[in-house]
């Protein structure tokens, strides 16, 4: 047996049994883990209010070496993000972070970027109020760790670089065309300079500054049509916790 200590966000936590839950971290030093948390449903338990989903805690867990579940240790809270779970409209935006954390990570994925990503998007979620560029820049991120990142500096399939005008874009060759190519390879959805540079921006910005960047309606626009589409894409479907952030613009 081994035991593990290492900063962690919960992702998700569901019953096991009458007692137990089952939670799932994404944890600095191991990537995402799954741990059983022993006796955590009942009404006094020792992991109380530390199990929530996006709550920073101080991990430790024990088990075999490589196996697929372990046994939850010890659950110290480092940030709860309380005022982001009681924020409707933010609450839900969290949400799908950690949805697609889980979706888009394997268990025995190690990347401490993935982590900091997280972890500097929830602190980011907490303190700013403009949050649509936030989305954008955490989806462009997590898909360039993941080894999805889209090539925009140049043609995806005879390299060539182009500095002005549109950019044809193909989901299939994740990347912009060149206007001779794109007479050969279909492309999906076209974009101007200034979209492009802004996904740029996004990629190389540090997270808590992202809330100043103002990008006009039509380019963010543009942005979401390549970044949730690529998300997508990679996904196979729609990521649940979508459709509320989505209908919930309306009213906020
Ligand atoms: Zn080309």
């Amino acid at each position: 047996m081994a035991l593990y200590r290492t900063r962690a966000i919960v992702l998700k936590s569901i019953n096991l049994s009458e007692s137990d839950r089952l939670v799932t971290f994404l944890s600095e030093n191991h990537g995402k883990v799954k741990c059983v948390a022993k006796g955590a449903r009942k009404v006094k338990n020792r992991f109380w209010g530390s199990l929530e989903p996006m709550s920073q805690i101080h991990l430790i867990y024990f088990g075999k070496e490589n196996q697929n579940l372990y046994r939850l240790n010890q659950a110290d809270i480092l940030e709860s993000f309380q005022s982001v779970r009681d924020d409707f409209g933010k609450l839900y935006k969290g949400i799908y972070f950690i949805e697609l954390i889980d979706s888009m990570i394997l268990e025995g994925h190690q990347d401490k970027r993935i982590f900091n990503l997280l972890l500097q998007t929830l602190f980011a979620l907490k303190q700013q109020a403009e949050l649509d560029t936030l989305i954008r820049l955490f989806e462009i991120r997590l898909l360039s760790l993941s080894g999805y990142k889209p090539q925009i500096d140049h043609c995806v399939v005879c390299k060539t670089v182009s500095e002005n005008g549109i950019f044809k874009f193909s989901f299939i060759q994740n990347g912009i065309l060149c206007s001779n190519c794109s007479r050969r390879v279909a492309t999906d959805i076209q974009f101007t300079t200034g979209t492009r540079n802004y996904i740029r921006k996004l990629m190389e910005v540090e997270i808590k500054s992202c809330g100043r960047i103002k990008i006009p309606r039509h380019q963010a626009e543009e942005i979401e049509k390549v970044t949730h589409r690529l998300v997508l894409s990679h996904l196979g479907r729609e990521p649940k916790s979508y459709p509320f952030i989505k209908s919930m613009a309306q009213f906020i």
